[in-house]
């Protein structure tokens, strides 16, 4: 059998699977389904390399909550010392329900709302990723008129293909993000005149499910570029910030070990005379995805027609990567049966034909069986909704043997409950 990604955390144990040391269908028993499982073992485990890699410098490793923001899980990395990157200002009111310190936050987007600045700048988060010169501007007036200085880097877009799915890419001319690398330098003399801003770094961040170093080197190479530009015109960059978007095995994918793509660029960091700066990144999906399941039970099997459909009670509003991403990912039953293997494509309920978690999946099933969608821990019950009035599934969180509710699902009457009938 291949291995499991997640593994050692997700693993077989004769027939069943397991997560930690928490038998899985017996979650699924007891919470019900959809469920969504997360390896606390699994997120401090992916987490080890980025902090050996970065250890003996100066930085931060700024866990990007957008990729999955149960209270628990970043009670799980504020607690391993991360900070967070931070993409609206609700993200940030999570940050402080869990305690957290808004000095280790970077607070990323391209639109922020004034609204959200002024929390921001109120909470004292530590640098404002700027994408626009409207922000910079916006950003100045409002910290002048609270008493404030804003600390600053700008998020330049280098031109950079990284090489993974367009939806997910942000580094090319072409995307929404950053400020293009020819008016960088332009944009730092202005943002260093302006009375309320502090320039503190430069932050780049190229797209996600990056399975390869290169677009990483190049992306640096244009930043360390721009740095030495803007430190000529006697602007000083303390921090840069490399951004996330390394990828995960969800399937066939071999990306670098988030050490080895860190020791890369910091080697080019170092080489080109920059080591003395301190070292900022910004990882989401690699730090949380293959570190979660969802456990989904066969409602029907269809067979008959040109394709045979096994429906689950998992759906693409709990997992909306496979419709949204053309995503692939891994389908495996929570207790194995013997049986003559079928072809399935797994597809949920919803009213679309574009609700399918897996096509073509070879699997011996039967109706009331368990599945799990593995590499779910990212972009997956974060990006959920309630349509069809669906609500949403619960969370668990597994550490060792014990196994913590850190959601509870939601009950149907929460969905209308701000509903108003008109009179
Ligand atoms: C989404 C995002 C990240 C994290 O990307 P991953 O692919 O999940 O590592 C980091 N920085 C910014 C600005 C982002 O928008």
């Amino acid at each position: 059998m291949t291995p499991l990604p997640g593994a050692p955390f997700l693993h077989r144990r004769g027939s069943e699977l397991w997560l930690e040391d928490v038998r899985l269908a017996e979650l699924a028993a007891a919470h019900g389904t959809p469920l969504y499982v997360y390896s606390r073992g699994a997120m401090r485990a992916a987490l080890v390399p980025y902090q050996k890699a970065l250890a003996g410098r100066p930085h931060l490793i700024c866990y990007a909550m957008k990729a999955n923001s149960n209270l628990a899980v970043l009670q799980t990395f504020a607690a391993a010392g991360c900070g967070f990157d931070i993409v609206s200002g609700g993200e940030l009111r999570r940050v402080l329900a869990i305690g957290g310190d808004p000095s280790r936050v970077v607070f990323s987007g391209v639109g922020k709302t004034a609204e959200e600045l002024r929390f921001a700048l109120d909470r004292g988060v530590r640098c404002f990723n700027v994408e626009s010169e409207s922000e910079l501007i916006l950003l100045s007036r409002l910290a002048a008129s609270a008493g404030r200085r804003a600390r600053i880097s700008l998020r330049v877009n280098p031109d950079i293909d990284a090489r993974t799915h367009p939806y997910i890419s942000t580094g090319l001319r072409g995307n929404k993000f950053g400020i293009a690398h020819e008016h960088a330098v332009a944009m730092y003399r202005q943002a260093a005149a302006l009375p309320a801003i502090e320039v503190a770094g430069i932050d780049c961040h190229i797209g996600s499910q990056i399975t390869d170093t290169a677009p990483y080197l190049a992306a640096l190479d244009r930043l360390l570029d721009l740095i030495e530009a803007v430190e000529r015109e006697g602007i000083s960059l303390a921090h840069i910030d490399l951004g996330g978007g390394l990828g995960i095995t969800y399937g066939d994918e071999t990306p670098p070990a988030a050490d080895a793509v860190i020791a890369s660029m910091l080697a080019r960091i170092d080489a080109r005379g920059h080591a003395h700066r301190e070292i900022l990144v910004e990882p989401g999906r690699s730090l949380v995805g293959n570190a979660g399941v969802l456990l989904t039970r066969v409602l029907v099997l269809k067979r008959g027609g040109e394709r045979s459909f096994c429906i689950v009670d998992a759906a693409m509003n709990d997992l909306v990567r496979p419709a949204m991403y053309d995503a692939w990912m891994g389908i495996t039953p929570c207790t194995l049966r013997d049986g003559q293997p079928e072809v399935w494509d797994v597809v949920g309920p919803i009213c679309e034909s574009g609700d399918w978690l897996g096509r073509e999946r070879s699997l011996a099933l039967a109706e009331g069986d368990l599945l799990a969608v593995t590499s779910a821990g990212a972009y997956a019950m974060a990006m959920a909704s309630n349509y069809n009035s669906r609500p949403r599934a619960a969370e668990v969180l597994v550490d060792g043997a014990a196994a913590h509710v850190i959601r509870l699902r939601e009950a149907v009457d929460s969905l209308y409950a701000d509903e108003r009938l008109v009179r």
